[in-house]
This record gives structure tokens, C-alpha cells and sequence, in this order.
């Protein structure tokens, strides 16, 4: 079996949107000043960094028949751009079975300016449709290519819970409860740039959540790289009392050491990696002890090839790994590793931010039934195909 094509589409959305709510999660831009202001001013839209409306749709194919499916969440056109221009010359013509030589050619061949970002994340869509592949040659799901079966189903928290109003949000985490999730991911809305008020109202919006799920379920907060260190430190000993799970991303990916200070403080569990990329990107996470739980993302850190790597790696740590943003790529990896105890679950809503697009491009991505996903035995490869019920609300490139 030899590769014959590689094709990189890009799908953009151009269908209704939910109009964003002002500040509706902390993130980097918020302590950059011109977005500083209209954050403080509230209501205006400063959250254009936190939009993602188009995907890249990777296209493998091979001699005998066989089409594998990747994707890349970041950059979309630029990623376009790097798997037709340095990744499809790469792997064209050779054997998918050598995944682990394509991997690293990709890597070794993009490794002036790949290795982190789009360069990464444009090769785990070329390494992601090489699985989908082998999957549908050997007529085996993924997950059986990578280890097995781990657990019955897939425990999944539920992620959304944006900040808004507080009554919002309360009614939107009995909904969640009442279909049977047991864990919880919030957004908090301010950030250091909104002073002791943004403290409060942080403080406040985890309480009015807590008091819906009660204490018998999980609740993770995210950041979103939104506060700072010193702000960190100043909220973590006031979020102790609510016993999260998990406080995600509090300061910029890059900021390793601070990741490190804040989780040796040992009041709440820090997490992050869902902005870190390659083997030994995780290996300084780990060395640092800066994360106590890791999330990377599969179609970020190069592919099933390298994730699967890395969940070795983290489990040679004790550290569990529960991937960014569910998807079916993630969920192969977390099906197969006894050290990935749950999946991020974003639910299909009408297009927002644009985490939901993935079920607007892809059929087959698994719907979680009482806060659980599950994948069959029996569907080869990763077990998603194009949808075409909404290509009328899609430009296509490529
Ligand atoms: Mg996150």
C-alpha cells in the first residue's frame, strides 16, 4: 500500500452564528490594552482571539482505495498551505505503515520553523488521516491499532459553561446535570485587568455553579491563559474552598516556571498542554512537575504518532492525561491508555465560538449518553466521514 495523494481543504463556516457574549472567558489578549479596555468597559467583543470558524480537512489517499480523514483546528489556510507545499511532497509515494519514519521525516524536514504552532499541528493532520488509514486497511478502530480497549466507555466532562449571567449559567449546568454529566468545566470572565471586582464576581460565578452540581461532582475552572502569576497566586487560596478539580491554563503556555509555582503550591491541581506541542515539549512539562494533569490536543503535537508517545511518557510520570476538546482523535488515544481516566465533551450547539464546527464537518463523532461517550468495535479507522448536511454553510477551498 503506497500513498497516492494528500489533500488539504479548508472549510469555512459562513452559516448563522450565536453572537458572542462580551468577556465570556479570560484569555491572553485580555492584559494587551486596547482589548484591556473594552474589557473593562464590558459588553464590547474582546474575544476575537477565541474564535475558530474554519477547519483544515486532510485528505490521505492511498493506491488500493483507501481515503484517511485529518484535521487542523489553528490557522486553517496556513496550515493549507504547509501540508501542500512541505508535508504531501514528504509522504507521497511511500508506505503508511511506516507512520513512525513519516513522522519524523515531517518533523525532522519542518524543524526551522514546525516544531511548535501550525507547523505541528498541519503535520498531526497528515499523521492523524495516516492512521485513519491503517485503521480502514486492517478493517480495526483506531484505538484497537493503539492498545486496546481500556474501559467500558469514556467518562466525559462537560465544557462550556462561558461566563454570562450567573442565572444562565446555573440553568445551563442543571441541564447538563439532569442528563447525566458528573463533571463540569467553567470560564471565568475576568482577569487581572478587572481589578478586585473581576475577583469577586471569579468568586462568585464558581459558587453559583457549585451550588447547582453540589460537591459529589467534578468541577474544573479554566483561564484560558487569561490571568498572570501574581494574580494566580492570589486566587488559588480564594478557589480552595470550592475543591476544583482543576485550575487550567492560568498563565501563558510558555510560562513554564510559573506553571511550575503555581502547582507547587499545592492548594488546586494546575493543568495545561493543550498549547504545548512534541514529545519533548511535554518532557519539560513533566521534568518541572508544572502540570498536574495534562492536556494535549492530537491534532496539535504532531498526531496519533506522537500523542500516543507522549501518553507513555506522562504515564512514566503518574500523571494522567485527558486530551483537549474531546473529538475522535482524542478519544482513540484516551480509549487505549489505562492513564486517560476522562474526555473533555464539547456539546454540539448552534455554531459560537466554533469548538461545536467539528460536528458540522465530520459524521460519526459520538454523542455522550449519561456524561459518557463510547466508540464501536466494529467501525474501522477513526470512524468519521465528510458530512454533507451542512457544506451549504460552508466555503470550501482547496
Ligand atoms: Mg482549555
Amino acid at each position: 500500500m503506497k500513498i497516492e495523494s494528500v489533500r488539504a481543504r479548508v472549510y469555512e463556516w459562513r452559516g448563522p452564528t450565536v453572537p458572542p457574549q462580551g468577556n465570556f472567558c479570560s484569555n491572553a489578549m485580555d492584559l494587551v490594552y486596547d482589548n484591556r479596555a473594552r474589557s473593562v468597559a464590558g459588553g464590547d467583543d474582546t474575544m476575537n482571539t477565541f474564535r475558530f470558524h474554519a477547519w483544515t480537512v486532510v485528505e490521505v489517499r492511498t493506491d488500493d482505495g483507501h481515503v484517511g480523514l485529518g484535521n487542523v483546528a489553528l490557522a486553517p489556510r496556513v496550515a493549507k498551505a504547509i501540508v501542500d507545499e512541505y508535508l504531501a511532497p514528504l509522504v507521497v509515494g511511500q508506505d503508511p505503515w511506516d507512520y513512525e519514519y513519516l513522522n519524523q521525516r515531517m518533523y525532522r524536514a519542518t524543524h526551522a520553523w514546525g516544531r511548535k504552532g501550525v507547523g505541528m499541528a498541519a503535520i498531526s493532520a497528515v499523521d492523524i488521516a495516516i492512521w485513519d488509514v491503517l485503521g480502514k486497511s486492517t478493517g480495526k478502530p483506531v484505538f484497537k491499532l493503539l492498545g486496546g480497549r481500556t474501559k467500558e466507555r469514556i467518562p466525559c466532562y462537560y465544557s462550556k459553561l462561558y461566563r454570562t449571567d450567573l442565572d444562565a449559567m446555573q440553568k445551563e449546568a442543571k441541564t447538563y446535570l439532569d442528563q447525566g454529566f458528573r463533571a463540569f468545566k467553567m470560564r471565568f470572565g475576568y482577569g487581572p485587568a478587572h481589578g478586585q471586582r473581576g475577583v469577586v464576581e471569579n468568586l462568585k460565578s464558581v459558587e453559583a455553579v457549585r451550588e447547582v452540581i453540589g460537591y459529589e461532582c467534578d468541577l474544573m475552572l479554566e483561564c484560558y491563559m487569561g490571568w498572570n502569576l501574581e494574580y494566580a497566586k492570589r486566587m488559588l487560596p480564594r478557589l480552595e474552598r470550592f475543591q476544583p478539580r482543576w485550575l487550567e491554563e492560568p498563565v501563558i503556555a510558555d510560562d513554564i516556571e510559573g506553571y511550575a509555582e503555581l502547582n507547587a503550591m499545592g492548594i488546586v491541581p494546575i493543568s495545561g498542554g493543550e498549547h504545548e506541542f512534541s514529545l519533548l515539549g511535554f518532557r519539560q512539562l513533566l521534568d518541572r512537575r508544572a502540570v498536574s494533569v495534562v492536556q494535549y490536543d492530537t491534532n496539535r503535537v504532531g498526531g496519533i504518532t506522537m500523542a500516543h508517545k507522549i501518553n507513555a511518557l506522562c504515564e512514566a510520570y503518574q500523571v494522567p492525561v485527558i486530551p483537549h476538546a474531546g473529538q475522535m482523535h482524542n478519544y482513540h488515544l484516551t480509549m487505549s491508555s489505562l492513564n486517560c481516566p476522562m474526555s473533555e465533551y464539547f456539546p454540539m450547539f448552534d455554531v459560537e465560538v466554533g469548538n461545536e464546527l467539528f460536528y458540522y464537518i465530520f459524521e460519526g463523532e459520538p454523542v455522550a449518553r449519561d456524561g459518557h461517550v463510547d466508540l464501536a468495535d466494529d467501525v474501522p479507522g477513526l470512524g468519521l466521514t465528510l458530512s454533507t448536511k451542512y457544506l451549504d454553510h460552508f466555503e470550501v477551498t482547496g
